[in-house]
């Protein structure tokens, strides 16, 4: 073992995994990972769930996903997505041992964290090692000083193998391997030290091996998000048929077919009376007769057309099959669930082993499109108050989405507009500075301005945004970033973001506001579910577009959990376009900038008396005599209107006039 050590510090993972590539070049076994296991595996009894000797029988529908994994299968990419309860964790370290012991490479665990990966590798792989002599005498000693053998980093005669965290993406892009384990992928983060999926930087090291393996294990999470349920479509689908006891039909185990009884007097739930019934001839199946049925099971893939040449083969498997958790408990945690949805969504994805469709918080863009309303775009329905833009710059074109803002910040989509062009010159800027100032109908009759305008710096074009914002700070055209950090106020405290040559800020330069994303996207997507009729709701004009629905619809709220707490998380599947999504956010960042929220009744009252005057009463405003009477409070009112008009750039096209209550005599005086 000498020769194969490596420093403690500062690991030169590819060297070494180039040495042990030379030293590894033998042929492959033949021996299938299941029958090494049945020989060879001795399970740790602090960890596993039943110590001694390894058995494969136990758990019989592990025997062909480790089987798939053994070198001598064709097989390259094995997706499982799985319940909880069912040993797989024991399996994942079975294919390192075997891996050690019989095919040495370079192999690669990835864990979701690095925290979690130190865990992984002194709880399981250090703990096998030890237990197992045909494994200590591979591994360098990890007592020995430089030994080679550190928590991440173990050396083996003609491998070596690293444990890596998902967060890290040092730790995912350091080394090739020929073997690439991902254990709990859903719960890996969405973007690893902004260099991207930490799934896609793992299987990156893996492209310099022909006969190449990755496994890629998860609990599924979120529909449409999780990335286990994306790997398992991609695949061949198999599920676990076993047979019925009574009729002999072969089918998988699903939990529509788990049936309890119900305490005739008080309606109570009996888990404990719970049995299988058989959907082909309604026999009724005791949990007793799990073993021979599983024993009996066969792997049957629904979608053999995603794998002719048996490259990519996916799996699911629920905790019905497990040896450990039985069907009555399994019914005790869903009876328990009822009443959470919390509770509920974790039976749904770590017992059946399925994602949660985020019910509460799915918005779906045909009900969204369905809602639209007779409005053209370009003009503002009676009750929107202000105009605010929001800005998206993108290396091939600006995204423009403007809302009209009302009463309890119920709002518009007034208009969509996206502009091609190259952001690093000068005619797209003056396209979008024309767009910005151009005037918007309103449903009264008065032409409303864009009061505000937030403009992403988010890209590669921040100095443009920087400077197309520094000459338009009077018209409320403001740079801003996105906030990746959760819970911010929808809009901070700005930083500026002009220097002068010594160093100094300069007064009145640009700034740059940051908007809390994450904050913003709540609000608005809790405002779809609001009725049309009543305030905060939001509204869309029959102009737009499809895209604009399936854009604004894009992302979802997904929660995951953190050492036991929630944690909520807006996310994006990867091939959909989210522009829009994000120009609404920057739309109301940039109304939140003129204080919208902070608007008070008296504040929107003053609005609408300068956008929508009552005109229903038309002989009201006529005048008496030639002249408008106004009452002084009335005429307060016109002066504060005259200011909140200037302020937010509305133009009457009638002259303004104050409000008036409906006063019959005027009808006398008139006629
Ligand atoms: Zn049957």
């Amino acid at each position: 073992m000498n020769d194969l050590k490596i420093p403690n510090t500062d690991v030169d993972g590819q060297k070494l995994a180039l040495e042990s590539i030379m030293r590894g070049l033998k042929p492959d076994p033949v021996e299938p990972m299941s029958e090494w296991a049945d020989e060879y595996r001795v399970l740790n009894q602090t960890y596993a769930a039943e110590s001694g000797r390894w058995r494969t029988s136990r758990t019989p529908y592990l025997r062909e996903i480790m089987d798939a994994f053994s070198p001598s299968n064709r097989c390259e990419f094995v997706t499982i997505m799985k319940g909880a309860q069912l040993g797989f964790t024991e399996a994942l370290t079975n294919m390192i041992g075997y891996i050690v012991h019989r095919a040495p490479a370079p192999v690669m665990m990835v864990q979701p964290t690095q925290n979690l990966a130190k865990r992984y590798s002194k709880q399981r792989l250090a703990t096998m090692i030890n237990d197992m002599p045909v494994l200590k005498g591979l591994v360098a000693d990890p007592r020995a000083r430089d030994s080679g053998n550190t928590t991440t980093a173990k050396a083996f005669d003609g491998g070596v193998m690293f444990i890596a965290g998902a967060n890290s993406a040092a730790d995912l892009r350091s080394v090739p391997v020929r073997y690439l384990l991902l254990d709990e992928v859903d719960a890996y983060p969405y973007d690893v030290d902004n260099e991207g999926d930490p799934i896609e930087l793992a299987v990156n090291r893996t492209k310099t091996f022909a006969r190449r393996k990755v496994l890629i294990g998860s609990t599924p999470t979120v529909k449409d998000v999780s990335r286990v349920e994306r790997e398992y479509l991609k695949a061949d689908q198999r599920k676990y048929h076993v047979p019925c006891p009574h009729c002999g039909e072969m089918d998988e185990l699903s939990w529509p077919n788990i049936k309890w009884d119900k305490d005739k007097t008080t309606g109570q739930h009996l888990p404990e009376s719970a049995f299988y019934s058989c959907p082909h001839c309604a026999g009724v199946i005791d949990e007793s007769f799990k073993t021979d049925m599983l024993a009996k099971g066969v792997w049957v893939a629904t979608k053999p057309e995603n794998n002719t040449r048996d490259k990519r083969r996916s799996y699911h498997i629920s905790s019905l099959y497990s040896p450990w958790e039985s069907w009555a408990s399994m019914v005790q945690k869903f009876v328990d669930a009822q009443a959470d949805p919390h509770l509920l969504k974790t039976f749904i994805n770590t017992a059946l082993g399925e994602c949660w469709d985020e019910e509460a918080n799915r918005v779906d863009m045909h009900d969204l499109q369905k809602t639209a309303e007779d409005y053209s775009l370009r003009t503002i329905p009676r009750g929107g108050l202000i105009a605010c833009a929001g800005v998206d710059v993108q290396d091939n074109r600006l995204e423009a989405v403007v809302f009209a803002y009302g009463k309890g910040e119920t709002s518009w989509v007034v208009d969509y507009e996206v502009f091609f062009g190259d952001p690093a010159g000068k005619e797209l800027w003056a396209e979008l500075d024309e767009y910005l100032q151009k005037e918007l109908s309103h449903e009264s009759g008065s032409k409303v301005k864009i009061s505000a305008a937030a403009i992403d710096t988010g890209g590669h074009h921040t100095q443009k945004v920087y400077d197309f914002c520094r000459l338009r700070k009077h018209r409320h055209v403001i740079a801003i970033k996105g906030q990746s950090s959760r819970n911010r106020p929808v809009i901070g405290r700005p930083t500026n973001q002009d220097i002068s040559m010594r160093g100094k800020t300069i007064k009145g330069g640009v700034q740059l506001w940051p908007v809390g994303t994450d904050t913003a996207k709540g609000v608005i997507y809790g405002r779809f579910g609001i009725e049309s009729s009543q305030l905060g709701s939001v509204h869309f004009s029959k102009d737009l577009p499809d895209e604009f629905y399936a854009q604004i619809t894009s992302e979802k709220l997904i929660t995951r959990y953190h050492k036991g707490h929630a944690i909520q998380d807006w996310v994006k599947p990867s091939h959909r376009r989210n522009e829009v999504l994000d120009c609404t956010v920057y739309s109301l960042a940039a109304a939140y900038h003129l204080g919208m929220n902070k608007f008070s009744e008296r504040d929107w009252e003053r609005l609408e008396d300068i956008v929508q005057p009552i005109t229903e009463d038309l002989f009201a405003n006529e005048p008496e005599n030639g002249e408008i009477i106004v009452k002084s409070k009335d005429q307060n009112r016109k002066k504060t209107a005259k200011t909140v008009a200037k302020k937010h750039k509305i133009k009457r096209k009638e002259p303004l006039q104050p409000r008036r209550k409906r006063k019959t005599k005027n009808f006398a005086t008139n006629f």
